[in-house]
């Protein structure tokens, strides 16, 4: 019997929504649907600060409205692969830590400027920090010992190269201690970084295909070289284009218009699901459609193979 279709769209409550991040979720609904597979709605809770209850709910309210449905998750949280937030995970992402710091690969370090990006998914905007290794043991795989003050978890990347290939951005090669540099786990304060916690939920979860901004493509050889470390199976990836503006910006909550509160007061689903399609070349601009019509003709062969596109 094949493996079953599982996509999933994995939001940060930090704010309403963007056409950018509508973009992605769309994209991720269809390449599932179009296909009869399964589609989760994951809420990335860890971080603290940023993230509020009532913007996982607008999430979900916005996707109801666009006719994005899912089949678990969601801030009600149905479904048997649950919790779905992953503030409620601690225990499961402790579990998966133990058999990371078991390879002798992790080390306690106690720099802070790394920790506090660390639980952010590290969009390329943002600015990477590859990280010098000031806490680095001088001989590793070595055993853990416990810190004396509380110290952040990293991951040694030793000198690997990881290789992928991603449906949109065909075959991508990273070195990761060029690239990425070894990286947190989990932060000095006890919240779990985003590169552990993606990979759990993904493995556990069973998702075969992972959709999401560009912007992620180089987290995935990270996210990779944890799968490998724990011996779990990877899912595939395609990282969509970002939505820009008319300078070239990624969408941010400065961009008046649109974010789904002023969408949805100038425009009907309908019209909206239609520009997104087109902006995916899928359709002809001007055209009102629902996401089911056009799951019927998806393909990812008519999206541009480009990093970003502009409104
Ligand atoms: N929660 C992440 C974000 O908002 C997305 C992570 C992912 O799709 O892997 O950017």
């Amino acid at each position: 019997m094949d493996t079953p279709i599982v996509g999933r769209f994995a939001p940060s409550p930090s704010g309403r929504m963007h056409l950018g991040n509508v973009f992605t979720a769309l994209m991720s609904w269809l390449s599932v649907r179009s296909r009869g597979g399964r589609w989760i709605l994951r809420i990335e809770d860890l971080d603290p600060q940023r993230s509020k209850p009532e913007h996982a709910r607008r999430i979900c309210d916005d996707l109801d409205w666009l006719g994005l449905d899912w089949d678990e998750g969601g801030v009600d949280g149905r479904g048997p692969n649950g919790p779905y937030c992953q503030s409620l995970r601690h225990d499961i992402y402790a579990r998966y830590l133990e058999r990371l710091r078991a390879t002798g690969l992790c080390y306690p370090c106690t720099c802070t400027r790394a920790d506090i990006l660390a639980t952010q998914a590290p969009h390329a905007s943002d600015g990477r920090v590859v990280y010098g290794g000031r806490c680095r043991p001088a001989v590793l795989p070595a055993p853990w010992h416990e810190p004396e003050r509380p110290a952040a978890v990293r991951l040694w990347t030793s000198g690997r190269t990881v290789s992928f290939t991603d449906r949109t951005y065909v075959k991508r090669t990273v070195r990761l201690d060029r690239e990425t540099g070894d990286f947190i786990l989990r932060r000095a304060d006890g919240a779990w970084a985003y590169q552990l916690a993606v990979v759990v939920d993904d493995a556990l979860m069973g998702v075969t295909e992972v959709v999401r901004g560009a912007d992620l493509l180089d987290s995935s050889a990270q996210q990779i070289y944890l799968y490998e470390l724990l011996g779990l199976q990877a899912p595939e990836y395609a990282h969509v284009p970002l939505i820009c503006n008319a300078e070239g910006h990624r969408l941010s909550k400065r961009d008046a218009g649109t974010d789904m509160e002023s969408l949805r007061r100038e425009m009907s689903p309908r019209r909206l699901v239609g520009h997104l399609a087109a902006l995916a070349g899928l359709v002809d601009p001007g055209t009102e459609i629902t996401p089911a019509e056009l799951a019927r003709s998806f393909s990812w062969s008519r999206l541009p193979a480009t990093p970003a596109i502009r409104l």
